[in-house]
């Protein structure tokens, strides 16, 4: 695809959503949304509102050509390294009797198809993710509680050269993971309006693929690095993925929605999917990226508990948002509680009774076991296999 059909194929997708979402629900509000593409040379999507919450919402979502170029190459690159069948002896031992990635992009859909399918759902995301910052007026939340007079969220720190920190960065993550939850949220609901049956589940590992390999993008070649208090403007690319999976597979494993949308899925299954996709993203990541024969501590998903500095972190995260989200609830323009991004009982009580979880360096496990085991194996068996082979993909 030349980049001008991949311009084509962005601007068609974001169009359509946007033109349903105005005649949906933004002409119900007497309110407005419109789209902005930039020639700017940088990977970026941002969100601009009148911050005005009086009003009726007067809403933009901005994209690069250059995020939406990016995205396609990284996945047309991703889907080109399952098909070589290269790493196949690494994916049998990773997930043994599970669905192998290949099998999942390909048993139900065209090469072209899953390429395709896997771009749209990324940019659908990305889409999604600017949209939860619009509609739960993020950039009026953040002025509120931080004192700031911003108008417009931005995904890379164009217009911002010094590096927050304190509750300036705390509300700035939290709304971050807020607009993924909305995000994700969105995306579900569209899955499972457009598939069904035995569509359904390669469409959501092809969903997972898709956001893997854009946050996979926004976080880099980096090592992952401890963070036990939020610092910047947005959480590690790898903490949102990896507290966006829960998400998907306690919503999907539903038992009433099965009836609707003609396919059992179990839990377990979902997790393992999900992190074959992320894990296999990830594999392509360090792959291309390869620089030093030594595997990045913490480089793929763990489960939200198992990641050092997590427990801290979250705890201000939770803090945070519990302050903020009395006022998201009056200010937000519309969706159900379903989109709200929640903290479960079970994991708050959780964190208020191992204060000293990450000092003491112990391994809660919780109900992450798949991902302690494959680990293991990944940091047995890549590290002699990235050698022979990422130079060939
Ligand atoms: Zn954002």
């Amino acid at each position: 695809m030349t980049n001008y059909e991949i311009y084509d194929l962005a601007g068609n997708v974001i169009s359509s959503i946007a033109n349903d979402l105005q005649n949906g629900i933004y002409d119900k509000l007497n309110g407005e949304l419109s789209i902005i593409w930039s020639e700017e040379r940088s990977v970026n999507a941002w969100a601009e509102s009148s911050n005005d919450i009086n009003k009726p919402a007067c809403h933009k979502i901005g994209f690069t050509y250059e995020l939406v170029r990016q995205i396609y190459r990284d996945i047309e690159s991703y889907c080109k390294y399952i098909e070589c069948n290269i790493d196949n002896k690494l994916f049998e031992t990773l997930f043994q009797d599970d669905a192998q990635p290949l099998n999942l992009l390909a048993t139900h859909f065209s090469k072209e198809a899953y390429t395709s399918n896997m771009f749209i759902g990324a940019i659908t995301w990305i889409f999604f993710h600017e949209l939860g910052h619009l509609n739960q007026e993020h950039g009026y939340i953040r002025n509120v509680f931080n004192g700031t007079t911003i108008s417009s969220i931005h995904e890379c720190n164009i217009n911002t050269k010094k590096l927050i920190k304190g509750k300036e960065s705390a509300i700035s993550h939290v709304t971050e993971l807020a607009a993924d939850f909305e995000a994700v949220h969105f995306c579900i609901l569209e899955l499972i309006r457009q598939f069904k049956g035995d569509n359904l589940k390669p469409s959501i590992f092809i969903f997972m693929c898709g956001i893997s390999c854009v946050l996979y993008r926004f976080h880099g070649a980096n090592p992952f690095i401890k963070e036990e208090v939020p610092i910047g403007s947005h959480p590690n690319p790898l903490i949102r993925l990896e507290n966006m999976v829960p998400q998907i597979y306690e919503y999907l494993s539903i038992p009433a929605l099965h009836k609707v949308i003609n396919i059992e899925l179990s839990r377990e299954s979902l997790v393992k999917m999900c992190q074959t996709a992320s894990t296999t993203v990830g594999l392509f990541w360090l792959k291309i990226n390869y620089i030093k024969p030594k595997i990045s501590d913490n480089f793929f998903l763990m489960g939200p508990l198992n990641r050092p500095g997590m427990i801290s972190y979250l705890s201000i995260i939770i803090k945070t948002w519990d302050e903020i989200e009395p006022t998201i609830k009056t200010v937000r323009r519309t969706g159900t509680k379903l989109g709200l991004l929640n903290f479960t009982e079970e994991l708050r009580t959780l964190l208020n009774n191992i204060p000293n979880y990450d000092n003491k360096n112990k391994v809660i496990l919780l109900k992450y076991k798949p991902y302690k085991c494959r680990r293991k194996i990944i940091k047995r068996v890549i590290i002699k296999d990235v050698k022979s082979t990422y130079l060939s993909i």
